[in-house]
């Protein structure tokens, strides 16, 4: 955890390029924790792009967070998801301070959400609709692949009804609908049922999360983009993930 009046925090960026000055007030109790909780994570996350500041936080906001009450943990989980997530759309690389601050922060927020999540499940439950499906996000931020976090929010813009694929043949697609209909090409993942604490299998714990939180957007999508792509095409068979990725990888 590098301190706050390291010279190192006028180096990093962030998108109003003052998350120290937010993260100072959070941590003296200054600003009001929620409020200054969402403007931190605004800064860290404006449209879903990576900002380094998001490294050195983390492991500060990992400290803090275990000093907060059940909801306040829950709701700084659900708010720092999308800063957490952007990193797994380039990587940082290992080896660099910037690398060691990022998995210092997760090593310190996997256990208090795995805490959040299989010891105080009603926390979850009362949430409300958004607040709970930013939560799940985030836990799969934490806990999870960030790059299925990033499509999930990009995938948002169709609200949840259309994702983009790419086959190792050229064939792509942007609008695939992800309605299981004559033109999805993706065959559903069979979903076993979560028993509220197992964190093995990420489409079931993901899935179990959503139906806890009372999703009704991404939750009627799960099985389909965990599920396995037909390539029109070729007829190659991929998970989604991987058709996703590459159209990404392609377009971006
Ligand atoms: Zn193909």
């Amino acid at each position: 955890m590098i301190d706050l009046n390291a010279p190192i925090w006028r180096q990093v960026d962030s998108a109003g390029n003052d998350a120290d000055k937010w993260l100072r007030r959070l941590l003296s109790g200054e600003e009001a924790f929620r409020e200054g909780m969402e403007i931190l994570a605004e800064d860290l996350s404006h449209q879903l792009s990576y900002y380094s500041a998001t490294a050195y936080v983390l492991p500060h906001l990992a400290a803090l967070c275990g000093r907060l009450s059940l909801e306040d943990r829950h709701f700084l989980i659900a708010q720092i998801g999308a800063a957490i997530a952007s990193e797994g759309a380039m990587s940082l690389v290992p080896d660099t301070t910037e690398y060691r601050e990022f998995h210092e922060g997760l090593d310190g927020l996997r256990p208090i959400v795995r805490d959040l999540i299989q010891n105080h499940p009603e926390v979850l439950a009362a949430a409300s609709g958004e607040d709970g499906q930013m939560f799940a996000l985030g836990a799969l931020a934490i806990l999870g692949d960030r790059g299925h976090v990033i499509a999930l929010y990009n995938l948002s813009g169709s609200c949840w009804e259309e994702g983009p694929g790419m086959c190792a043949c050229g064939w792509e697609e942007e609008c695939i609908p992800l309605n299981g209909g004559p033109d999805c090409c993706i065959e559903s993942a069979e979903i076993a049922p979560w028993d509220g604490k197992s964190l093995d299998d990420e489409a079931v714990w993901v899935n179990g999360l959503l139906e806890r939180a009372g999703d009704e957007d991404i939750r009627p999508v799960i099985h389909l983009v965990y599920g396995t792509g037909v390539c029109p095409e070729c007829g190659k068979r991929e998970p989604y993930w991987a058709w996703y990725s590459r159209w990404f990888d392609e377009d971006f």
